[in-house]
This record gives C-alpha cells, sequence and structure tokens, in this order.
C-alpha cells in the first residue's frame, strides 16, 4: 500500500500543486536554498497568505543569503515586524552569517541542523526540498494527513510513518510538498474533503468514518495573564522608542519604554490599552502618559521604519486615537 499510495499522491500534486513563489515546478529542485529555507522559517507558525508579499519584499532588499548576512541587525528586524515570533528574525541574520562564512548552505539534514536556529523541521524541509534528500519535513499539514492514513491518536509514530512511505532513492522534496498541499487543501483540520483525496484507498480515519478525530486534540491549558505599562512620551509629531533587550520575547525589537510585564494589574490611568495573545499567555499592555529619556525620538510619519512589532504598533495607534478622544477609566 505504501509505495501505490506514494505514487498516487505524487501523481495527485503533479497536477494540482499549489503555485507558490519560493516553489520550483513538480520534479525540479529550487536553483537557491536561501529561498527555500527563507520561506520555511517565513512559514513558521505565520500563513501563506501573510508571507507571500513579505517574502518577496525581503528578497528583493537581500536577494542573496550573503546580502542578508552582510545587512545590520537591526535592519533585518524592521523587516521583520509584523511577522511575529522575533525570535526567528534574529536566528535568521545568525544563520545567515553562518552560511556565508561556510561558503553557502551545507546539503545534508545533519550538517543542516548545526546552523544557528535550525531545527529539525527546517533542516528537512532544506534538505529534501532544495537538495533533494530522501527525508519528509513533517509540518502541522503532513502531521495530519499521516495520522489520519494511519488512524494514530498521538504524533510520535508520524515521523517514521512519513519516512517509511518514501519511495528510496525519489528525493523527499515533491512528496514533502505533496503531503503539505494534501493537508492544506483536501485534508483540512475541519471538513476533510475525502472524496477528492487520492489516498482515499487505504486510509484508516476515512474507513472508520471519523477523519476529524485523528491527531486528537490536546486538551487547551488555560493561557496565563499578564500586565504590562507602555509609557506614551510624546513631543510635538515624535514619541520615545527603545530597543527591547536582545534576549527574551520581542528581542532587540524597537518598542515604547516600559517596565516588564507581571501578573498584578498596575494602579495607573492608561490613556489607552490592548490586549495581546501570545503563545504561552496573554497580555494586556496599558499606554499611560510619561516622561521618558531611554531610547530615542521617532517622528509619526515615519513610524514603519522603526520596524515596530504588532504589539507596539497597536500600542502606538491606540494612543493616538485616544489622543482624539475622551480618556478611558483606570
Ligand atoms: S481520505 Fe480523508 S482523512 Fe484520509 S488522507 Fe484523504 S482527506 Fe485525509
Amino acid at each position: 500500500m505504501h509505495a501505490s499510495a506514494a505514487d498516487r499522491l505524487l501523481h495527485h500534486y503533479r497536477q494540482h500543486a499549489r503555485e507558490l513563489p519560493w516553489r520550483s515546478r513538480p520534479g525540479e529542485l529550487p536553483t537557491d536554498p536561501y529561498r527555500v529555507w527563507l520561506s520555511e522559517v517565513m512559514l513558521q507558525q505565520t500563513t501563506v497568505a501573510a508571507v507571500a508579499p513579505r517574502y518577496a519584499r525581503f528578497l528583493e532588499r537581500w536577494p542573496t543569503v550573503e546580502a542578508l548576512a552582510a545587512a545590520p541587525e537591526e535592519a533585518v528586524f524592521a523587516e521583520w515586524a509584523g511577522l511575529g515570533y522575533y525570535a526567528r528574525a534574529r536566528n535568521l541574520h545568525a544563520c545567515a552569517r553562518e552560511v556565508a562564512r561556510l561558503g553557502g548552505f551545507p546539503t545534508t539534514e545533519a550538517e543542516l541542523r548545526k546552523l544557528p536556529g535550525v531545527g529539525a523541521y527546517t533542516a528537512a524541509a532544506v534538505a529534501a526540498i532544495a537538495f533533494g534528500a530522501d527525508c519528509v519535513a513533517v509540518d502541522t499539514n503532513v502531521e495530519r494527513v499521516i495520522a489520519r492514513l494511519f488512524a494514530l491518536s498521538g504524533k510520535a509514530d508520524v515521523p517514521a510513518r512519513a519516512a517509511a512511505m518514501l519511495p528510496v532513492g525519489s528525493g523527499g522534496g515533491d512528496f514533502t510538498q505533496a503531503l503539505m498541499d494534501l493537508g492544506a487543501t483536501i485534508c483540512r483540520p475541519k471538513a476533510p474533503d475525502c472524496p477528492s483525496c487520492p489516498l482515499r484507498d487505504g486510509c484508516q480515519a476515512y474507513a472508520l468514518g471519523t477523519p476529524e478525530a485523528f491527531p486528537a486534540r490536546p486538551i487547551k491549558r488555560q493561557r496565563p495573564h499578564r500586565f504590562g505599562i507602555a509609557w506614551w512620551c510624546r513631543q510635538g509629531d515624535e514619541v520615545r522608542l527603545v530597543r527591547r533587550p536582545a534576549r527574551g520575547l520581542l528581542g532587540g525589537m524597537a518598542a515604547l519604554p516600559g517596565p516588564e510585564w507581571n501578573e498584578a494589574r498596575p494602579a495607573v490611568q492608561p490613556l489607552a490599552a490592548v490586549r495581546h495573545i501570545f503563545t504561552h499567555f496573554s497580555l494586556d499592555l496599558l499606554v499611560v502618559e510619561a516622561a521618558a529619556d531611554d531610547g530615542w525620538w521617532q517622528p509619526l510619519d515615519r513610524l514603519d521604519e522603526a520596524g515596530l512589532p504588532t504589539l507596539y504598533r497597536r500600542a502606538v495607534d491606540a494612543a493616538l486615537a485616544a489622543e482624539r478622544q475622551p480618556r478611558l477609566a483606570a
């Protein structure tokens, strides 16, 4: 069943592959591993629709890994603004520098894994898609398809099952991308389109009549909540910004000044407030008028150049809107 399932999957992929800016045509290896790597890093936790225009802009600015390696870190952070998960931007830059130092990307999964910020998934994706290695990169789409095919409740066995499906010597690039596409377009989290699926014959979840039950959903934990203060220090058409410490959440990004966040709501009279959901906690950021002398004055009409992450951009917008309105109650 495995070999024929792979054949059917690849046949379907050749006819229905999604056209994406970082993709080669089915059967062809990309000419540039930099593009594959960049797209894979950008796509972690971010949708294809959100990534596509940012990917194009990034490549226009830094068309090669050497160009990216030579860019100032702050410029990379600013270009990354709004994509979230800012540790990725730091790792991206560190990795580009290492690749430039090595004289190019390593070609094996094991060597790619040694690069800064390159985990198991990215290493497998670049090895398979850019270099045609016999490995499968398992993202959430691939995980779901494989879990359903074999009616697996947990995810632990997914990588081994996926690897066992890959015909030896065929290269994992198209196979990985075919599984990703199937998960994104047919084997969707909700309401999978099983009648259109090339893997329907032999799919255990389909045979059971309960495809959506696989993989089992993890029990959701309550997210902790925190509060933060952002000082709103404005002078004419400029606002005071700082750079956050290099390590930690939003590390190295531009921000409004303010103390560390914690669990207790501060007793302040905010000008405005924004709620933001991070992966591990939610945050109410209270924007409070105050004097501040750290950092620099940023013209409000050139905020884009500062590269504020979404949280602080929303805080600035909320403060500007509130200045035109009656004050919030504490
Ligand atoms: S038959 Fe349905 S559940 Fe099985 S892989 Fe295809 S779309 Fe997913």
